[in-house]
Formats: structure tokens, sequence, C-alpha cells
């Protein structure tokens, strides 16, 4: 499926559901969220026929995405049926980590691709106080657990916050030195609580992982489906990536489409544009589902607005992170 700018989209990220067992403090509010009710969210067999027409059309990659998607039950099994589907060439899973240790080796048997884990600080009473109710000590145990069942491709996806220290910088980025596992710092963006939220540059992230690891050296393969930009560091097992939509903005290589939980697909992380596809996933009608998708992936922008404009209003959790 080509767009109006002649990309082509072949990577849709799944929103499982928009609930979440933590609570951090710039993607959701301490009270007040309401969540999608169970018969809002698609069901597993919509979520296998959409995939299955997806494919059809040439979509490749899947990013199964939430809130937590480890918080809905089906979710391995669900790997697994979309891993089967035809033309379906990578499954790949992001977590905040909490019930990793749980499923790891379930998602080892279920063939998963590569898994994103969220991780914004090493200090236990900071990570309780980002995320509210959060012990870092299970996302450790579960990132631990990970390694070694030997699921592919494990990397740490960090928030860069403007409070993040210079000593908490190379912590987390030393997780890539002792373990073959890649860190990522991620920009942080204007949507839902992120908005007015400080944060840290690529250009100030860089100096600091240089002045104390050595040069950062441009590393030239892919590493997986987004759009991070990954550097060696001398004595580095795994790699350090970041990812800067403000900064460095990558939409002139934009592949991706977005499904929320309660299946409205949206073309660009920004804008609210979209359309809803449950109905016809309700009924089955490949027809008038497909059509829809046409319709919208014509009507994806060229790239984000975020300095310029407001762009959606729903919180991360409810567009499926
Ligand atoms: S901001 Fe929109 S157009 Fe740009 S990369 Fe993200 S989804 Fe694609």
């Amino acid at each position: 499926m080509k767009d109006s700018f002649n990309r082509e989209i072949d990577y849709v990220r799944l929103s499982v559901t928009d609930r979440c067992d933590l609570r951090c403090t710039y993607c959701m509010p301490a009270t007040g969220m309401c969540f999608l009710k169970k018969d809002e969210v698609l069901s597993f067999d919509n979520l296998v026929f959409l995939i299955k027409s997806l494919a059809k059309q040439g979509i490749k990659k899947v990013k199964i995405t939430g809130g937590e998607p480890l918080t809905r039950r089906d979710t391995v099994a669900l790997i697994k049926s979309i891993k089967a589907i035809n033309g379906i060439e990578k499954v790949t899973l992001t977590t905040n980590g909490i019930q990793l240790a749980r499923y790891a080796e379930a998602l080892k048997e279920a063939n998963l691709d590569g898994l994103n884990i969220s991780i914004d600080t090493l200090d236990p009473d900071e990570f309780r106080a980002i995320t509210r109710v959060g012990e870092l000590k299970r996302v450790l145990t579960g990132l631990e657990k990970a390694i070694e069942v030997g699921l592919p491709n494990i990397k740490v996806n960090t928030v860069a916050r403007g409070e993040l220290t210079e000593a908490a910088i190379c912590e987390i980025a030393a997780l890539a030195k002792t373990n073959p596992i890649h860190v990522r710092f991620i920009e942080l963006m204007p949507i839902g609580l992120g908005k007015g939220c400080p944060g840290k540059t690529q250009e100030e992230l860089f100096s600091i992982l240089e002045s104390n690891y050595g040069k950062l050296r441009p590393f030239e393969q892919r590493l997986g489906n987004g759009p991070a930009s990954y550097f060696s560091l001398p004595d580095f097992k795994g790699k350090i990536g970041f990812i800067s939509a403000l900064g460095h903005c990558f939409c002139a290589e934009c592949d991706r489409i977005r499904i929320t939980a309660d299946g409205c697909l949206k073309t660009c992380l920004h804008m609210d544009d979209g359309c809803d596809l449950k109905g016809a996933l309700q009924t089955e009608d490949e027809e008038l589902l497909l059509k829809q998708v046409f319709s919208a992936i014509r009507r994806k922008p060229e790239k984000h607005h975020f300095l310029e404009s407001q762009g959606d209003s729903r919180l991360m959790s409810q567009i499926g992170g």
C-alpha cells in the first residue's frame, strides 16, 4: 500500500488494550482514567481478521502495543496466530516489563521477533515516583529472564526526560555495555500529558555519553522496524539508539499505520485523522475494511506538526504507544 507521498506502508502498530498496570506521570493522570469497556475493545478474532486482510495488501511487520499488552490474557496466543499469517515477516512487542518474567518463555515459544521494554530510570524510588505504582525489580527480573530465554532483538526504551542526570543516563546506557541488548533514548513528545514536560535533546545525550564512554560511531545496519538511528560505543555489547521525532524528524521514511484498541486506524501518531474500522471488522466485511484503509492511507499526512498545532487530544495510552 502506497500513500500519496509514495511511502510504502508495510508496518502496523496494533494496540491490543488501553489498560496498563502502571500509571506513568507523563502518560496517565493519577485518577479518573476512563478505560474502554470490554466489548469496545477489538476481540482476538477481529485482530486476526484485520491482520490477515492487511497482510494481503502488503503489511509485513506488526508491533503489538497498548496500554500494556501483557495485561491482556490472550496476547501471547495472538502473537502466535499473527506469526502464522501468510506475508507477516515480523511480530514484535512493546512492554513495560512488569509481567515479563512470567511471559518471557511463552513469548520465546511464540517466536516473537523482538521486544521493547520501557525503563525510564534504574533508581527504584524514582521508578516508583514516575510510574506511581511500579516496582523496578520486577522489570529488571523480566529483562534478565528475556535475555536468559534468548528472546531476540531486545531493546530498552528510555524517555529522555529533562530531569535525567548524567549519572542516570550513563547507568541506563551501561545496560548495553554488559548485556546483548540495545538502549534507545526517546525524545519526549508533546502528546497528552507529555505536553509541556521538559526533555533532553539528542545532542545533549550524545555529548554526555561520549564524554563518559568514548566516540559514538554510526551503525548503518537496520536493527528492527523503527526509525531509531544507532551508534556503537567501544566495548559495548549492544548499540545506543536515538528516536528523536522532533529534533531529527523521520516522517519522510514513515512506513506505518496504527490501530487503536477500539479499532480506529490512525495514519499518524500526531494527527486526529483516521477512520473507525470496528464495524467492518465485526461483520468481517473485507471489501469495506480495505476501502476504509486505502482511503485513510491516501490522507496520511506528509509529516507531523507537533510544534505548530495541537494534534490528537488523546493520551498516549489511548492512541497506542
Ligand atoms: S509523526 Fe506521523 S508521519 Fe511522522 S513518523 Fe510518526 S506516524 Fe509517521
